[in-house]
């Protein structure tokens, strides 16, 4: 999006929009040692960088200072993720000192003023789980019932928003398909039973938590999906333009057409209604990063020509845009659950944001229901198959002693919080 400074203006965010920032337990508490993730990188090879997870960000003993962190920094809202295979460590057997850690860390948000938003499944399996098969059985579709009914029991008095499962259409393609996360197979057929159990899982949890919690308030519980700028390679190529329909439908639009309908669509399922599904998402949690294009006969994913991230991903704010309001089909309230960028350059980030916020504010000049923006991540992290060399962070993490130093992206973030809106000194000091 290209805006001249004379057309700059002020862009007022409504009342209570949520302002926050993301993880994920794998990726910053340390030790996650009996999950799937902890097993694929002792096997060596498969982490980009040659790291492991290790200790990571060590947020497991220091989250009250990052709770501290991030309320100086203005965050209102932090989304973090449950580590199953901490609560769950052996097949029926729950860890009362795991929800202990996890209720201490809920109360500390709320002291401050912060909300939280919990996702259930953020990428790692418990080790006895993928034993199992994992999402390939679906066996783990009670599995992940009996799971949510527990942390419902345990800790749903303290949480106002719920994520059922991170990104399922990722954990499908990249494990199941591509390859590049565990269990590393590449099989088609795998990946569509994949993704319908996930499916089924999620309608199942929504369900679950409903049932289970008798807060005073409703909890909100929605599904967070990845979704994808998909476009033609060609524009003017017929063929190109099918391929982009077909990854957009089944990537993009599949899962959260059969939510809405409680019908498992093609083409990974047979159009078997579901009643548990129907409806199941209070809200679409929607995680973007980039554009790829589509090119027909080629099944890979061509970055757009624009600035690319460090992971060479291409920035395209334009496509937020797009795919929120061909989101507004749902009539859902809509949090950007997941949004940003790894790079070096610390002044990218800062554009970054404020292009995606600006994307956002005309999606919701187009009556997008959008409640909220979350940035991916609150500070550096385990970049999954990247390991630690790519930096989403707000704040930077020093990895040899765990400092955490506050980025300027982090300061102008609070800034925009602050003021509930981008002011044209923002946008003067950051777009060209
Ligand atoms: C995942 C995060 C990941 C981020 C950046 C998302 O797909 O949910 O765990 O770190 O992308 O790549």
């Amino acid at each position: 999006m290209i805006i001249s400074k004379n057309k700059v203006k002020e862009l007022i965010f409504p009342i209570n929009f949520l302002w926050g920032s993301a993880t994920a337990a794998h990726q910053v508490e340390g030790n996650n040692t009996n999950n799937n993730w902890w097993e694929w990188e002792q096997e060596g090879g498969h982490i980009a960088d040659g790291s492991v997870s290790g200790i990571a960000c060590d947020q497991y003993n220091r989250f009250k200072d990052d709770i501290q962190l991030m309320k100086e920094l203005g965050h209102q809202c932090y989304r973090f993720s449950l580590e199953w295979s901490r609560i769950e460590p052996k097949n029926g057997y729950f860890d009362a000192n795991a929800i202990d850690h996890y209720r201490d860390i809920l109360t500390t948000l709320i002291e401050n003023d912060i909300t939280p938003m919990v996702t259930l499944h953020h990428f790692t399996n418990p080790i006895w789980l993928q034993k199992m098969g994992a999402w390939e059985n679906p066996e783990i579709i009670d599995l992940f019932e009996r799971y949510t009914i527990h942390v419902a029991e345990e800790l749903g008095d303290l949480i106002p928003f719920w994520n059922t499962i991170n990104e399922p259409m990722v954990v499908a393609l990249l494990g199941y398909l591509l390859g590049t996360h565990p269990p590393n197979k590449q099989d088609m057929g795998t990946f569509g039973k994949v993704a319908v159990n996930l499916l089924k899982s999620h309608g199942k949890a929504y369900n679950a938590i409903h049932r289970t919690v008798k807060s005073a308030k409703r909890p909100q519980v929605g599904i967070v999906h990845n979704v994808v700028a998909f476009e033609p390679y060609n524009p003017n190529s017929a063929g190109d333009k099918r391929e982009t329909k077909f990854r957009d439908q089944t990537f993009n639009w599949w899962i959260l057409d059969s939510i809405e309908s409680g019908i498992i669509k093609a083409p990974f399922g047979k159009n078997e209604a579901e009643d548990y599904l129907k409806n199941s998402s209070d809200f679409i949690g929607m995680n973007y990063y980039f554009r790829f294009l589509m090119k027909e006969g080629t099944f890979n994913l061509i970055p757009g020509p624009g600035e690319k991230n460090d992971m060479g991903n291409e920035i395209y704010p334009e496509g937020l845009f797009n795919l929120l309001v061909s989101a507004k089909k749902y009539n859902k309230p809509i949090y950007i659950t997941e949004n940003g960028i790894c790079t070096s350059d610390d002044r990218r980030r800062c554009k970054f944001i404020l292009q995606h916020l600006m994307a956002t504010h005309r999606a919701l000049q187009q009556g997008v229901d959008v409640k909220g923006y979350i940035y991916w991540s609150t500070l550096d992290n385990f970049e999954w198959a990247e390991g630690f060399a790519m930096r989403f962070g707000l704040v930077e993490m020093n990895y040899d002693t765990l400092e955490r130093i506050p980025r300027p992206s982090a300061y102008l973030y609070r800034d925009i919080i602050q003021k509930n809106r981008i002011t044209k000194e923002m946008q003067d000091q950051y777009l060209e």
